[in-house]
């Protein structure tokens, strides 16, 4: 017999039956032994090969759960407008970028946000055709619910005065009915089709060359969001075998008929690529005055987001999803569309038996806002949360001044664990930055990087660092169907994991953001190394 014994290590098994080892045993993708080192060289015999992991801590691989995976790599290569303070800054980061781009090509990237600039104002075409005149552009905002285009790419979007708005999307119009370059929700889908295709380059290429980002950060699972030209580009890595992480792949809802039809289900696949759930969006975003509110939005009566999935519509699709064997993933940030999500999930599961009940797992993308009601509801409804820490610290400014007195539960995840809810935890990446470590430090200090506020905000909402890193792992491999396989360390699990020269679990709350991760294995081989 032989294999790898990894020793002289501190290893974090998060298995409650032996929570701390100092050695393991990999054979082929497995975890053989997980304990001292004697019983490791015991198991593994003669011939195994010994690594030497200097007293590093060991964890199990991170997985992130809501990460669009496509749409990071391709930001790589495109112009950044994240952490621009005014539209000064963001409009001589594109004069910059046009330059370096061959003629006629759009001029793509976001993360732009009004909300952070020095004057709040949104932006318009005519700002940006003074910095790109002569190409289209197309530039959505960090939360990804508005795109901000030129004229030329109005123009190549068939988009003028006489377009009217979509259902569930807004073409912002001047006082004379001509779009002024911001298209909200559905009203971006045809600049995202733009976004999404060719014209951002080849997305194989792409992640093959930035996906050991993700490695390097500690991932060694995905769930990616993003749409059907990325789960094309996985199934070529795929079929390649050069698919560095374990990727569970989501379905858009404008595919749902088209999988259907091909029979796909959730949990389809192998332990690298499997089918995961559809997503189908129900509101918008905080930031973007798009999500769904039960009270109308300050200084807008009456206005409480957009449905951008009725209620009749959600449940009709949760109904068609199902009955194919596929789950639902619905995107819902504000308290309306989390409770309509709710309802529809809990009427399900009424109707639909035990057995799918207990085979399909909703999720809700996002839960941001809850009413305080809708948390043991969430948790009976055996729905699994899908959040991300560090939207709750980035949105600390944009909370504080749109959700104050509301009364609601916000970026809630202990009340939800506590409650018996399974909290899987993402990054949303390119929205926040794909490192877990800055997620596990949002969840355990509910603070922003620089400390503030002091003690957290809804400090009751903080986690331990254990609870964090199973929201990191356990929980993700619950969502994609694996908690057999991964998200602890022990014998018969896959060999996914990580090891950091710092032990996170002696390190103070505020430097869990700073850790680094110098070796991590998938499968049993080593894909990334420091
Ligand atoms: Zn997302």
């Amino acid at each position: 017999m032989s294999g790898t014994v990894y020793e002289n290590a501190r290893i974090h098994t998060l298995d409650p039956a032996r929570p701390y080892a100092e050695a393991m045993l990999v054979r082929g993708e497995r975890i053989v032994a997980v304990g001292d080192l004697a019983e490791c060289r015991d198991r593994a015999g003669g011939g195994a090969r010994r690594v030497d992991l200097d007293g590093m801590a060991v964890l199990p691989g991170l997985i992130d759960s809501h990460i669009h995976a496509a749409s990071y790599v391709r930001g790589l290569d495109q112009v950044d407008q994240r952490g621009t303070a005014s539209l000064d800054e963001a409009l001589a980061r594109i004069a910059r970028h046009a330059t370096t781009l061959p003629p006629d090509a759009w001029l793509l990237g976001g993360g732009w946000d009004s909300n952070r600039w020095t004057r709040p104002v949104q932006p318009s075409r005519t700002d940006l055709d003074r910095v790109c005149p002569d190409r289209p552009a197309a530039l959505p905002s960090i939360d990804g619910h508005t795109i901000w285009v030129n004229t030329a790419a109005l123009a190549r979007l068939g988009i003028d005065a006489a377009t009217p708005d979509p259902p569930g999307g807004q073409i912002a119009r001047d006082e004379h009915g001509e779009p002024t370059g911001i298209l909200r929700e559905a009203a971006a889908d045809a600049a995202y089709a733009v976004v999404r295709s060719p014209h951002a380059g080849d997305l194989v290429a792409q992640l093959r060359a930035h996906l050991p980002r993700l490695l390097a950060a500690g991932l060694t699972g995905i769930h990616d969001l993003d749409g059907q030209d990325a789960r094309a580009a996985y199934e070529t890595l795929y079929a390649r075998g050069e698919l560095p992480l374990r990727v569970h792949k989501t379905i858009p809802a404008t595919a749902l008929d088209e999988a259907i039809d091909s029979g796909w289900a959730t949990g389809d696949g192998d332990r690298w690529l499997s089918t995961g759930p559809v997503k189908i969006f129900t509101d918008g975003a905080l930031g973007s005055h798009t999500c769904l509110m039960t009270e109308p939005y300050d200084g807008e009566p009456g206005y409480h987001g957009i449905a951008v999935t009725p209620a009749e519509e959600f449940e009709r699709l949760v109904a068609t999803a199902a009955g194919a064997g596929i789950a639902v993933a619905a995107h819902a940030i504000g308290d309306a569309a989390n409770r309509m999500v709710l309802r529809a999930y809990a009427r399900w599961r009424d109707s639909a038996g035990p057995g799918p009940a207990a085979r399909l797992r909703h999720r809700i993308e996002h839960t941001q806002h809850l009413l305080p009601d809708d948390v043991p509801l969430l948790a009976r409804c055996g729905v699994i949360a899908s959040m991300q820490p560090t939207h709750c610290t980035s949105d600390i400014p944009l909370t504080s001044r749109m959700l104050a007195g509301r009364g609601l539960a916000s970026y809630a995840w202990r009340s939800l664990l506590d409650a018996g809810a399974v909290v899987a935890f993402g990054s949303d990446a390119p929205v926040e930055d794909p490192d877990p470590f800055f997620g596990i430090h949002a969840a355990v200090t509910r603070q922003q990087p620089d400390g503030v506020p002091p003690g957290g905000v809804d400090p009751h909402e903080r986690l331990d660092l254990d609870t964090a890193l199973r929201c990191f792992t356990e929980a993700g491999a619950y969502a994609s169907y694996e908690e057999h396989l991964k998200g602890r360390l022990r014998p018969g699990m896959l060999a996914d994991f990580i090891a950091l020269p710092t032990d996170p679990y002696r390190v103070e709350p505020a430097e869990l953001r700073d850790l680094t991760v110098a070796l991590t294995v998938v499968g049993g081989v080593v894909r990334w190394q420091r």
